[in-house]
């Protein structure tokens, strides 16, 4: 054996991952959605159920909008507090309130569990960190990131960088030929995601810059070497990762989850199917 580490690699073996995730329900959702259906792309939707039909400021999708905008096989709804309420702005029981009538809200609407959150504002404690994880969300999402990191705490998960951001060319150029390092002591060894954040809202405001947002996603489409999955479709891959029971000498491997997982080891790529074990 050459050495005990081992690394995650997204389904296929694949180095990559993108995702798309959009804030605040708001009508250009619909738009964003048709093109990221075309483009094959995923991505998350993080909704306030309370501001349904608003007209005012940034107007929102109705429910039954939502729903036919945004009930496809590529799109993951999460929560984003029924009237984005700011965890560090309240106490616990209103911050519990508007999480859980917006989780009740949309798993009513979407008929599915609604386990995904993003925080209003990007605005996170410790106590609501560890909230959501009791009341039963799988991964909490803030903005404000910069990196092609894995999030080592699923309840801190960060976007890398906005849809309309100056510096997208930049972190594109960057990611596209990116290749996993052989050096098994740099965070490059492991596999890099590239999690696209925007609200739609920004699109169409200030002149308009639909241009900019689809060229934006079309750069990062249709590449073979790319995993492209919603928000909770990486954070289920990593758990599923994180859960597999290695043998002491890292020879033989256990997968008690439902999925195939990929890994590098040893030098070379494996794989270990659903509840199976693996010898190498
Ligand atoms: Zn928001």
């Amino acid at each position: 054996m050459v050495h005990p580490h081992t690394f995650l690699r997204f389904p296929g073996g694949l180095e990559k991952a993108v995702s798309f995730t959009f804030d605040d329900g708001t009508v250009e959702d619909r738009r964003v959605a048709d093109r990221m259906g075309e483009l094959g792309l995923r991505g998350t939707f993080n909704i306030n159920s309370g501001w349904f039909g608003r007209k005012t400021f940034n107007p929102r999708l109705t429910a039954e909008e939502t729903v036919e905008a945004l009930d496809r096989d590529f799109v993951e709804i999460a929560c984003h507090g029924a009237f984005h309420v700011d965890p560090t702005r309240v106490d616990a029981s209103t911050f519990i309130w508007d999480v859980m009538r917006d989780r009740d809200a949309l798993e009513k609407l979407f008929r599915r569990p609604i386990t995904g959150f993003a925080y209003p504002q990007s605005a996170f404690t410790k106590d609501a960190m560890e909230l959501l994880e009791r009341l039963g969300f799988e991964y909490a999402r803030a903005g404000g990131g910069s990196e092609f990191r894995l999030p080592k705490n699923c309840y801190e998960l960060r976007t890398t960088c906005h849809l309309l951001s100056g510096g997208f060319d930049e972190y594109a150029e960057k990611f596209l030929p990116f290749r996993c390092s052989d050096d098994l002591w740099w965070d490059s060894a492991d596999a890099q995601f590239f999690n696209i954040f925007c609200h739609s809202y920004e699109i169409s405001g200030k002149g308009g810059r639909w241009e900019t947002a689809f060229r934006h996603m079309e750069a990062v489409a249709g590449h073979s070497d790319i995993w492209y999955a919603t928000n909770i479709e990486v954070i289920r891959y990593i758990r599923a990762y994180r859960a597999l029971v290695f043998s002491l000498e890292r020879g033989s491997v256990y997968n008690p989850s439902c999925r195939t997982v990929w890994f590098r080891h040893d030098g070379g790529i494996g794989s270990v199917g659903p509840g199976e074990t693996a010898a190498f």
